[in-house]
């Protein structure tokens, strides 16, 4: 038999928002431990077990890519922290020795420390209690320069006491946060090759929503490649959305009809309608509840409170705006926090800048907008858009 390699390192999960879930949290729980198992099957085998909301992942041997698994368990929505551990034999100074060693760059580094003990093996032959007491002396003497601090230590070493082996870790970082994805049921966004949209796309995601997109493109108008930019940043939400369908729409027909026969002035706003309402077809076709947009109220003249209004008179389902009340300044935060910021600045065309009017009215009123699109043929538009979506899926 093969010796347990007992110098591994695990990740650990701290469960976020869902502990409060009651009776559901079961249900929550499932649901975070299968997204990351669905995560690490590209980066070899791996045990995934969850305790006291805490989620467990260990290799099960050496070939397991660790960090690939560690950048992916980043990513998992419902994990308010993540940590990497040490596996460690059960006994009080191997325990030392492991924090000695694992943790000493951060224990050198620190001015103050505390140990903290749990115990699930109810077996092992000292309290919680009296092994951090031990743990914490044994620390204090090998670095005399730390303070032990209960309330407020710099450092906090923990040590968990399993069925196998002990744990070595420190506090755990950031972790993606939110709700896992799957438990809030299926949105739509619109995502086009801003910086706006992929983050409200991911903040959706985040609340545990399935989130699938829909992009609208004007060949000739815009480039193949303002195409392939778009998918490339519904590619790069994957790791965090576990999969995605992109319905990419053909909108050229629509965009040259508007302009024909529309008043210059409320060509974006007729336009946005056109995209609401082809989404809201895509959506009820494939069991989806509501719409996204990266909209924010006042950024742009079609995102005025009348515009958004004149926008919304159309849609038959409900649209979040989860950047609503930012400013340019935070929404470029998060993406640059989640990687898309510079995929989204690549300078290709959108559908939405061909056409530009240069006065677009800000406070449209929906019964000019009616008049304006009195004699198209509205549902032969949005049929035909439909009819022609290309269907691009996008996996881990
Ligand atoms: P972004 O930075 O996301 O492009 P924006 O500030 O440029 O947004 P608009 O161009 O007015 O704003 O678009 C508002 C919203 O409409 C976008 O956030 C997106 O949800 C949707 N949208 C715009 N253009 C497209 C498109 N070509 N395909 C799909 N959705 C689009
Ligand atoms: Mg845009």
């Amino acid at each position: 038999m093969k010796a347990r390699d007992i110098m591994q390192e695990i990740i650990l999960l701290k469960q976020g928002e869902m502990v409060l879930k009651g009776l559901n949290r079961r249900g929550f729980e499932e649901k975070m431990m299968g997204n990351a198992k669905r995560r690490l099957k590209k980066y070899g085998s791996f045990k995934v077990y969850t305790r006291q909301s805490t989620t467990y992942v260990e290799p099960l041997d050496d070939s397991a890519d660790f960090e690939g698994a560690w950048e992916a368990m980043g990513k998992v929505f419902g994990a308010v922290g993540v940590c990497r551990a040490r596996a460690c034999p059960k006994d009080k100074d191997e325990i030392v020795k492991c924090a000695v060693e694992y943790l000493g760059d951060k224990l050198q580094a620190a001015k103050s420390f505390k140990v903290e003990s749990k115990r699930a093996d109810k077996t092992f032959p000292m309290t919680s209690i009296q092994l951090s007491q031990y743990v914490g002396g044994e620390l204090h003497d090998r670095f005399p320069h730390l303070e032990a601090d209960m309330h407020h230590p710099e450092l906090t070493v923990h040590v968990e006491v399993r069925d196998f082996d002990a744990y070595i870790h420190a506090d755990p970082e950031p972790g993606a946060g939110g709700l896992p994805v799957g438990m809030g049921g299926r949105a739509l966004s619109l995502l086009s090759g801003g910086i706006d949209s992929p983050v409200a796309s991911w903040m959706v995601a985040k609340r545990g929503v399935i989130v699938d997109m829909v992009h609208y493109y004007s060949y000739p108008y815009t480039s193949p490649e303002a195409k392939e930019k778009v998918l490339d940043l519904a590619r790069l939400l994957v790791p965090y959305t576990g999969k995605q369908c992109v319905h990419v729409v053909p909108f050229t027909k629509i965009q040259e009809e508007l302009r024909r026969s529309c008043p210059e002035e409320l060509f974006t706003i007729l336009m946005r309608r056109f995209m609401m309402r082809i989404a809201c077809r895509v959506a009820e076709k494939n069991g989806i509840q509501a719409l996204v947009t990266g909209e924010s109220v006042g950024q742009v003249a079609s995102q005025t409170l009348d515009a958004l209004a004149c926008t919304d008179a159309v849609c038959t389902l409900p649209v979040l705006r989860p950047l609503v009340g930012m400013d340019k300044e935070e929404i470029v935060r998060i993406s640059r926090k989640i990687g898309t910021f510079e995929t989204s600045i690549l300078p290709y065309e959108d559908c939405c800048t061909v056409f530009t009017p240069k006065h677009p009215r800000t406070k449209p009123k929906p019964e000019e907008l009616e008049e304006a699109e009195k004699g198209l043929d509205i549902d032969g538009l949005v049929n035909e858009a439909v009819e022609n979506i290309e269907r691009v899926m996008l996996d881990l």
